[in-house]
């Protein structure tokens, strides 16, 4: 064993010693309180259940609906007689038992939350400074969603700051040494509460936004000799914070200023780069500063976004590899002692005796660093460390019970978390010498991703590349193609430079391809920048009436050859496709930017939803390509199997360029048909991009044709010929429902009846209950009505409040929509760009005006770019189910919001119109949440979330009623629509004799066979 390691045991059994002189168990009120934590360290399904029904107890009113919530969470749930006698007993006596489980639950977040307001944590920092411990104030808050909501933050932290200067005069250091490096008033702030719109991708904006709010703040706690402490937050926000915190810092005002310190996660991979940087620019600006290392509070949620975006994991799997990382940075911070103030913010044991060994063995004294620990928890570790004559502060959050809900949580599955020190010290009495390993030895090799067990996403066999016949079906889950994380510098250069690279090509002349060949025609179709309406993307070659027909000719000819090609071969086509658009990613998004006003990361899901068609289609084209055997019986076999239709003309529209054409395209040319693909008169550069990745991916002439123009002449004239098998349209309901009659035209000489795919528009609706979390509900419904300006079919457009909520909702839904970054999306972080073009703009202001004089104007966007189609973010009240904004797809950043009564009402109203495209619901109440799942009319219900942004395979997409045929895009039946089955039987006996064994599948129905 190294002296190191024998110094640690020595030290950490000495912590032990002293917290076994005081014992106290893991969670120190007594009582129910603890029986629920023991509990939910047993159960996992209690744990859910327990933590979901605190954290909606604050918000609901009245004892009827705590005892309403307590059922629905906790009866008939198998967690045994205890809970069943509680939830019995409640019910008998709702008005006692409601106010009570209240009181109770705010007991438990008392246990955390120091105090209510600065007044409040007075007494709890008075008590602490006589037990030697000193304190960092945090300020709880709901979720900041507006500006409005971050400058009452601010106003908050500057009040807190002069309360606790004043209140605190005359404190001295508890160690009175060392003391100008700890300033007795020390305050911890999260640049997420002082800026509702920060975005990963643009943090100069952040930086621009946040540090004239800062630098009062600063300069003030700077006059009253207090430090400021940068709390770290998601990984999202981690180079943000850190480069405000390095910009800042280095300014004349604040460039001597050592009160100053930031948080080091050790669960991040990147922590130790993050910190030697930091340190060298400590260096470089020659005054003190301070460091918290920790762990990270977000392990979960950084994982499960993670795994949810394809993205490589920023944290690690295990957690004696956090550990092991912890003690390196340890290390790091005390050989840095000269120029950097250690602050080691755990709980372990282990971790803390580290560092107190290491700092001996620097010859560190005990008064030039400190231990910092949450209020409310580990007490006897705070108490030992106090005795043993370190500097110990803790951490104590300050606010009301709502906002204290989402804390409160997080430490309750800190305190229960099967991999944490408190539980295995305090709740599983695991000895000190387990406690105190080396972490480095229990770091497994090849540790496993433990989420990927709990995860539907596999990674295993996911696009096979196996050559010859396919003879395997893959059952495995697709995974998705990842979404591009602007949380890179690298991403966001790499963006950067794709926008000026196709800058540089505005006003290339795109061709028609048709059989193979290249054609530009006279005609030219502009396609413009909708945020710069002088400046033309590019030309597209406008087909007339002549080379429809030789669109026709050409994919009638190559039908014969293709579909009867493998569909092995036909699968990797759409594989190498989905590859070149991998490469070609940025470039791609950066056309779309121009043409079409997508903002950068809905630019770069449109790509990957086009990756995630080609691989997920080719997929399933495997499994569906191989003639399945229907019954075993003996000497008969029956293959049933699918045939192509035909040819098929696909019609996609503008605002998923790339991603709806190459789906309904991909799937056209993957299930053996030959496609003619006519993109939106708004889009067709991305068009022309499609064409040419399918060129370069090797589709042979004819499979695949690219006919651009207008939909009036050459969309209606194929829709209505004779030798066009299938169509394929996405768009609006005016269009579709014309395609849906004249395709229902039997014609001369036609061989098929038309099979027709209808993809049309949506009105819909996102209900807010009454027990909603309102910060996520506004959240969501902003992004969901105002994301890409509202053009998606998916949008949301009428947010149904039910009327007991429908004040707090309103009071933060209209600052949140004034908050929005309105502009050209061409700059990072711009939510709502353009709308796509002169008509749609005009036609949206008329609905704006019809707005007007049916229902209330509450909110208008006011500042607009001076050029380009911006329409104003607007909201309107006192809409009625029956009026034109209410039942009309308006495809624009318009929002009618309706006040219901009750869920009843709520759901008549949302299913009370033509459309069954999307629907949402926000709610914590189970019951509720099953009603809806099962009664709200639309294709794709979604709950607790946004209701746009379908994933492919995950979210197969489409509705009904009048939005659409009930076809699923990027689901596992919609190859379905584009074949046609058939079913071939062969007697297998001879004189009475039949083979025993007959394979399950069997090779394609290929005539010549392929060799
Ligand atoms: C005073 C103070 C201030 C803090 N400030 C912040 C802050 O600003 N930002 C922030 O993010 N956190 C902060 N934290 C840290 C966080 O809230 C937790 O308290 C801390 O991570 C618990 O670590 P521990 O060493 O006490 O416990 P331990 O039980 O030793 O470690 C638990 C931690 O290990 C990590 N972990 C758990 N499972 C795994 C796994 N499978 N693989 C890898 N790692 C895993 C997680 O970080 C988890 O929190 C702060 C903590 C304190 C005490």
């Amino acid at each position: 064993m190294t002296a190191v390691q024998n110094e640690i045991e020595r030290r950490g059994s000495r912590i032990f010693e002293l917290v076994d002189k005081h014992p106290e168990p893991l969670f120190s009120k007594a009582g129910l309180y603890q029986r629920l934590m023991a509990l939910s360290m047993r159960d996992e399904q209690f744990k859910v259940q327990l933590f979901r029904f605190v954290d909606v107890l604050p918000s609901l009113r009245g004892s009827s609906q705590i005892i309403e919530h307590l059922d629905e969470y906790f009866s008939d749930n198998g967690f045994g007689p205890l809970v069943d006698a509680g939830v019995r007993l409640a019910r008998i006596v709702p008005w006692v038992s409601g106010p009570l489980l209240r009181w109770n639950v705010s007991g438990m977040a008392r246990q955390f939350i120091a105090g209510r307001n600065p007044d409040d944590v007075m007494a709890t920092l008075r008590k602490r400074r006589a037990q030697k411990i000193g304190f960092t104030v945090d300020l709880l808050g709901e979720a900041v969603v507006s500006e409005t909501d971050a400058d009452k933050y601010a106003a908050r932290y500057l009040d807190l700051l002069e309360r606790l200067a004043q209140e605190t005069k005359n404190w001295t250091d508890p160690l009175g040494k060392n003391s100008e490096l700890f300033p007795v008033v020390n305050l911890s702030v999260k640049l997420s509460a002082l800026y509702s719109q920060m975005n990963p991708a643009d943090p100069v904006d952040a930086i621009a936004q946040l540090a004239p709010k800062l630098r009062p703040f600063l300069g003030r706690a700077r006059e009253l000799g207090a430090f400021i402490n940068f709390d770290m937050e998601s990984y999202a926000h981690k180079n943000t914070t850190l480069e405000l915190f390095k910009t800042i810092l280095i300014e004349n005002e604040f460039k001597d200023w050592p009160h100053a310190g930031i948080v080091i996660q050790a669960y991040l991979r990147d922590s130790e780069a993050d910190l030697r940087e930091l340190i060298d620019w400590g260096r470089t600006r020659g005054t003190r500063f301070a460091v918290r290392l920790v762990k990270g509070a977000y392990w979960d949620y950084e994982t499960t976004k993670s795994l949810q975006n394809g993205w490589a994991c920023p944290v690690y799997f295990q957690k004696p590899q956090s550990d092991a990382n912890f003690e390196t940075l340890t290390r790091l911070l005390l050989e840095n002692e000269s120029i950097v103030t250690a602050a080691f913010g755990s709980h372990n044991v282990r971790s803390i005796a580290h560092a107190q060994a290491l700092a001996e063995d620097f010859g560190i004294d005990h008064s030039r660093f400190e231990f910092q620990l949450l209020y409310g928890m580990a007490g006897p570790i705070k108490r030992a460390l106090v005795e043993m004559g370190y500097r110990v502060r803790e951490y104590c959050p300050v606010g009301e019970l709502l906002p204290g809900m989402a804390y409160l949580v997080r430490r309750l599955l800190e305190n229960t978390s099967n991999e944490g020190f408190l539980r295995a010290k305090f709740a599983e009495n695991v000895s000190a010498k387990e406690l105190l390993r080396d972490p480095r030895e229990l770091i497994k090799l090849n540790g496993e991703n433990p989420m990927k067990s709990q995860t539907t996403i596999t990674t295993q066999n996911q696009h096979r590349q196996n050559s010859g016949l396919v003879d395997t079906a893959s059952d495995d889950v697709y995974r998705n193609s990842p979404l591009v994380n602007f949380v890179y510098k690298d991403s966001q250069d790499k963006m950067r430079s794709a926008l000026r690279e196709v800058r540089n090509r505005f006003g290339e002349k795109y061709p028609l391809v048709i059989g193979g060949e290249k054609l530009w025609t006279d005609q030219l179709t502009p396609s413009v920048n909708p945020s710069a309406p002088d400046e033309i993307v590019g030309y597209g070659s406008e087909a007339g009436i002549p080379e429809a027909e030789r669109a026709v000719k050409a994919a009638r000819e190559a039908f014969g050859k293709w579909s009867r090609t493998l569909v092995e071969e036909r699968a990797r086509l759409l594989e190498r496709a989905a590859d070149i658009m991998e490469r070609r990613r940025y470039e791609l998004s950066a056309v779309e930017v121009f043409e079409v006003g997508k903002p950068w990361n809905e630019a770069d899901a449109d790509i990957r939803e086009a990756i995630d068609f080609c691989r997920f289609y080719a997929d399933q084209m495997r499994r569906l390509g191989r003639p399945k055997l229907t019954q075993r019986v003996p000497g008969e076999e029956s293959y049933h199997h699918y045939w192509p239709r035909g040819v098929a003309f696909v019609i996609a529209p503008w605002n998923f360029p790339i991603a709806i054409l190459c789906g309904m395209a991909s799937a056209g040319v993957v299930t053996g048909n030959t496609v003619i693909m006519k993109p939106s008169e708004q889009s067709i550069v991305c068009g022309a991009m499609l064409m040419q990745v399918f060129e370069e991916a090797g589709v042979l002439p004819g499979v695949l044709n690219f006919l651009s123009g207008h939909g009036s002449v050459i969309g209606a004239h194929l829709v209505d010929h004779k030798d066009v098998d299938l169509i394929a349209f996405t768009g609006s309901r005016e269009v579709g429902l014309k395609i849906w009659e004249s395709a229902g035209i039997t014609l001369s000489g036609q061989r098929e009846l038309k099979r027709v795919i209808c993809e049309m528009g949506g009105k819909n609706a996102m209900i807010v209950d009454s027990d909603a979390d309102v910060g996520e509900a506004v959240g969501y419904s902003i992004y969901s009505a105002f994301g890409y300006q509202g053009q998606k079919c998916s949008a949301l457009s009428r947010l149904i409040l039910l009327e007991e909520n429908y004040d707090r909702v309103m009071e933060r839904l209209i600052p949140a929509a004034a908050s929005l970054r309105i502009g050209n999306p061409e700059e990072p972080g711009i939510m709502v760009g353009p709308v796509i073009d002169e008509a749609a703009y005009r036609r949206i202001l008329d609905y704006i005006e019809v707005g007007k004089s049916e229902a209330t104007l509450a909110y208008q966007a006011k500042e607009l770019p001076p050029q380009g189609y911006f329409i104003p973010p607007s909201i309107f009240t006192d809409v009625k189910p029956n009026m034109r904004i209410a039942r009309e797809e308006i495809f624009g950043p318009v929002l009618s919001v309706l006040k219901v009564r009750d869920l009843d009402e709520a759901l008549d109203v949302a299913n009370g119109i033509d459309y069954a495209l999307t629907g949402g619901f926000f709610s914590r109440s189970p019951d509720n949440i099953e009603r809806v799942k099962a009664q709200l009319e639309a294709g794709n219900v979604y709950i607790n979330r946004s209701c746009t942004g379908a994933i492919v395979g995950r979210h197969p997409f489409g509705g009904f009623k009048m939005s659409g045929s009930g076809t699923k895009a990027g689901g596992e039946d919609y190859l379905l629509n584009f074949l046609v089955p058939r079913v071939v039987t062969e007697n297998t006996t001879r004189h009475g004799f039949a083979p025993e064994q007959t394979p399950e599948y069997r090779d394609e129905f290929l005539w010549p066979r392929p060799n």
